[in-house]
């Protein structure tokens, strides 16, 4: 995870090793370099942007502080502003007053959103709660068949429409299954809703269609961190056409630049709740701003 980024950061920092104090010259040095790592990383311009203008004020304006040497003095502003652009604070999940808490799940087909259905019913399941996964992709033939695998390895019932029903309606299966829900104690839905290869009208319209039908406590962004920079454009895109409360960025494990997860926060004004990383269910957690931070200055 962020091999790449991590390398680049390591290596400007050494080039400040054995410096005595920081010239101006230095700082800017140093920047730049940021600067190129961050942008290598794939990082949206803005966050760069906004990013080295902060370093750079915080480096010139650092107190001289006896216990850090330059070097140490720098990577403790990047670490800094780093866990800042993460979002500061781990996001924790809102559960509502009245059971169940509904969450939906929203993003790109091939975004990770069923998997991680089964690994947020497991996750919640080890805190003393009681999922129910719902079926609401009716758009590829196999969604169903795959949540109730899913829902089998994480020991999470699964609602969806009848066989021999038809098709059925996801917004009718997303309401049936929150009433479904009340009256079997489950006191958590987590709604699996479709997606497409690309941002179309229609997914987005069903989604928004879903999202009014039962007024979620969360709505969650899924999508694949090894696809960068692409990853703020259909952020961005679902925001406009659906609306969310959080992120949850997967396939960590394969991403080594680290672009999605540094840009999605500043660019969305959205936190990344969430974390995916691997094809497991266990490999999953809330995302924690300042532990990745030190994943990637380790
Ligand atoms: P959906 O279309 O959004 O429901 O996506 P799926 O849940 O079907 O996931 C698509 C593919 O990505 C599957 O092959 C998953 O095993 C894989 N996948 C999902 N999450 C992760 C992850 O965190 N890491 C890795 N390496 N693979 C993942």
């Amino acid at each position: 995870m962020f091999e790449t980024l991590s390398d680049r950061l390591t290596s400007v920092f050494s080039s400040l090793r054995g410096k005595g104090r920081l010239s101006e010259e230095d700082i800017n040095a140093t920047a730049r370099e940021i600067r190129l790592a961050l942008l290598e990383a794939d990082v949206a311009l803005p966050v760069v942007r906004e990013f080295i203008s902060r370093i750079k004020e915080r480096a010139r304006g650092e107190e001289v502080s006896k216990a850090l040497n330059p070097a140490q003095q720098v990577i403790k502003i990047v670490n800094e502003e780093l866990v800042e652009i993460l979002g500061g604070e781990t996001r924790q999940v809102r559960f509502a007053k009245n059971p169940p808490t509904v969450i939906m799940l929203a993003g790109l087909q091939g975004a990770g959103k069923t998997t991680l259905a089964g690994k947020l019913a497991k996750w919640l399941s080890a805190d003393r709660n009681t999922p129910l996964l719902v079926a609401a992709d009716l758009q590829r033939p196999n969604a169903v068949t795959q949540l109730q695998v899913v829902g089998e390895r994480a020991g999470t019932p699964v609602f969806a429409p009848e066989p021999g029903n038809g098709v059925g309606d996801p917004v009718e299966v997303a309401r049936a299954s929150v009433e479904h829900a009340r009256r079997n104690n489950h006191n958590v839905v987590i709604i699996d809703t479709a997606g497409r290869l690309g941002v179309d009208t229609e997914m987005m319209q069903q989604a928004a269609d879903i999202r009014d039908a039962v007024s979620p406590d969360e709505i969650l962004f899924v999508v694949d961190a090894m696809i960068g920079q692409d990853a703020v454009n259909t952020a961005q895109a679902f925001l406009d056409g659906v609306g969310y409360d959080a992120v949850a960025l997967t396939k960590l494990d394969g991403d080594a630049r680290g672009g999605a997860a540094l840009s999605i926060r500043h660019i969305t004004g959205r936190p990344i709740m969430f974390a995916s990383t691997g094809e497991k269910l266990e490999d999953f957690d809330l995302f924690h701003p300042d532990r990745m931070a030190s994943r990637i200055l380790d």
